[in-house]
């Protein structure tokens, strides 16, 4: 069974994936940073199992990660490593460019020394892949959809930096021939999501009877995929992906977000009726937009479908039924993420 080495493992998207992997029997080192948007409480089940070892730590210290390369002796390097919110990079890029760039980079340079010593095997089967987001190719209107070709065109601070990280993954390929993989993903929902985003935001506050913010006119579209199917494609790309590819990984699951809160609302009002009897829709309050906001992502993922076989396993509206179904049943853990200094509030609107 191989070894990996998965960083921001302790996030959203990394700890669906390190519970699946070591569900499989692969053995899994841990490295996160533990920031307010990593949970130990995810990787709970795990405790005790000899296949995973938590590392507590930064992807940019340089004597850590070749430490643990060469202690474990990783197959592949798996980059989930982050800071992901958009509204925080808002705030404060700094963070962004300190983790996504830098710290992305000391990763990619301790992983090559490492990838250099093994010997002519050992060198040909590893992998890196790096998780990135659809967010690098800027903004769509109306009609047409991202594919791998689209040119890159950031827009906010946070997908400038994972744009920037995206180019050293790719030059690492180009000029050391290093075997890189680059998965640029739309945007994910399910069990685990640190309350800030979407979708567990709008769930956590329906909840509670609490006002539910929209930006804008609530019109902007995103591209929706559920975490499980995501880390699918991830696991598919590693085992298959051409060396030096990006593969684009979407949902084919296009909504407004006013529809996507509508829907939440509905199925929130099914399963656990406001005590006033309320429809929860009410409580919809349109907001000030996000500084910059992009109107519509959406993904053309034909690219790993037809060479990979990938495709979602789960309609948006499953998808989403099986996340409200989670959250009502995980409340504990919502509770205990919140614990940190986050509260709802609002955040990302500039000066
Ligand atoms: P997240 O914010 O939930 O988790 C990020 C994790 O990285 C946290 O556990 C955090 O503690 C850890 N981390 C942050 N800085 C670190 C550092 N310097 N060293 C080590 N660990 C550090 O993010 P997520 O939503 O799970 O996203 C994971 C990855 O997937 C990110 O690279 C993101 O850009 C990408 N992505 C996310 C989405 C989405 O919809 N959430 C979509 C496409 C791609």
């Amino acid at each position: 069974m191989p070894t990996w080495l998965v960083t921001g493992g302790a996030g959203f998207i990394g700890g669906n994936f390190v519970l699946d992997a070591v569900r499989r029997g692969i053995k899994v080192v841990n490295l996160d940073a533990l920031t307010y948007a990593g949970n130990l409480d995810t990787l709970q089940p795990l405790q005790g199992d000899a296949n995973h070892v938590f590392v507590k730590g930064d992807i940019g210290d340089a004597a850590l990660v070749e430490t643990l390369l060469r202690e474990h002796r990783p197959d592949a390097v798996i980059n989930f490593a982050a800071e992901s919110h958009v509204d925080r990079s808002i705030d404060g890029p700094a963070a962004f460019v300190h983790t996504n760039v830098v710290g992305t980079l000391n990763l990619l340079e301790r992983t090559r020394d490492y990838w250099k010593s093994l010997d002519a095997a050992g060198r040909e089967a590893f992998r890196f892949l790096h998780v990135s987001t659809d967010e690098v190719y800027g903004t769509l209107g109306e009609t047409g959809k991202f594919t791998e070709q689209t040119p890159y065109a950031p827009n906010s601070p946070y997908s400038a930096s994972k744009a920037a990280s995206d180019h050293l993954v790719r030059a690492f390929h180009h000029t050391y021939g290093f075997p890189v993989l680059t998965t640029n993903c739309s945007n994910n929902y399910g069990p685990y999501q640190f309350p800030e985003k979407l979708i567990p935001l709008i769930i956590a506050k329906a909840l509670a009877g609490e006002s539910l913010p929209v930006y804008g006119d609530g019109r902007n579209v995103r591209d929706w995929l559920y975490v499980g199917d995501h880390c699918a494609a991830i696991r598919r790309v590693l085992e298959a992906g051409r060396v030096g590819e990006t593969y684009n990984v979407g949902g084919d699951a296009e909504r407004e977000n006013i529809v996507v809160v509508r829907t939440i609302c509905r199925l929130l009002d099914e399963r656990r009726p406001l005590a006033d009897g309320r429809a929860r829709e009410s409580l919809i309050t349109f907001v000030a937009d996000r500084p910059g906001h992009d109107r519509r992502y959406a993904i053309d993922a034909s690219k790993l479908q037809s060479e990979l076989g990938w495709s979602p396993s789960l309609t948006f509206e499953e998808g989403i039924a099986q996340t409200i179904d989670w959250y009502l049943a995980n409340q504990p853990w919502v509770q205990r993420v919140l614990d940190g200094s986050y509260r709802l509030e609002r955040i990302g609107q500039a000066a």
